[in-house]
């Protein structure tokens, strides 16, 4: 079984290990503490609050273990404050988190909540059919660096990259019914394996 985590602290985790529940070979796991980051194959940062997770992190000492871990290989995907957590750089932020991606994000750059919404598209990297992208007070991205692909772009603002082992989307495929964004990452882990 491929163990895949969810890092389990706020945000949409169930609706990401519903997901991965229906890929077949594949162990959702809940990760809070630092021993589980051991065991795991990759690992989804879910969107919710960037700095709130951020700080939970530090308080559990899960930080520099992943941040190692990261480094060192294991897949990782970032959805929305996922993809924050995982950039090397945050507009107008002296500061990054875990600063493993070579992107530099823009927080709520569509707005509050209340400018919701939802597109379709198709990725071909991803899925042959358009996907519903659900963009809640969504960061894009601004800027990557050179060894960043990027998989998609929404009005000329990337929102969906690839670096090596790190995938970051500034939506949330875990709030549709589609699951071919959670098969991709379990394609990535697999390369890895
Ligand atoms: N705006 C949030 C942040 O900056 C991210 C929103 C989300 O994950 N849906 O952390």
């Amino acid at each position: 079984m491929i163990k895949v985590g969810v890092l389990d602290f706020q945000g949409s985790v169930i609706e990401h290990i519903e997901m991965l529940e229906k890929i077949e070979g594949v162990e959702p796991i809940r990760v809070k503490y630092e021993e589980q980051i051991k065991e795991i194959d990759g690992l989804i940062i879910p969107g919710g609050e960037s700095t709130t997770i951020g700080k939970i992190m530090k308080d559990f000492n899960i930080f520099l273990p992943l941040k190692e871990k990261i480094l060192e290989g294991m897949p990782v995907w970032g959805t929305c404050a996922g993809m924050i957590l995982l950039a090397k750089k945050i507009v107008g932020q002296d500061y990054s988190h875990l600063g493993v991606m070579d992107i530099e994000v823009k927080r709520n750059a569509y707005g509050s909540q209340i400018d919701s919404f939802m597109i379709e598209k198709t990725i071909p990297q991803v899925s042959s059919k358009p996907i519903s992208l659900v963009f809640i007070r969504a960061p894009y991205i601004e800027k990557v660096g050179e060894g960043v692909e990027i998989l998609s772009e929404h009005e000329g603002k990337i929102i969906a990259a690839r670096e090596k082992n790190m995938l970051a989307t500034s939506f949330h495929p875990e709030l549709t019914e589609d699951e071919s964004f959670h098969r991709y990452f379990v394609d990535m882990i697999k390369e890895k394996l």
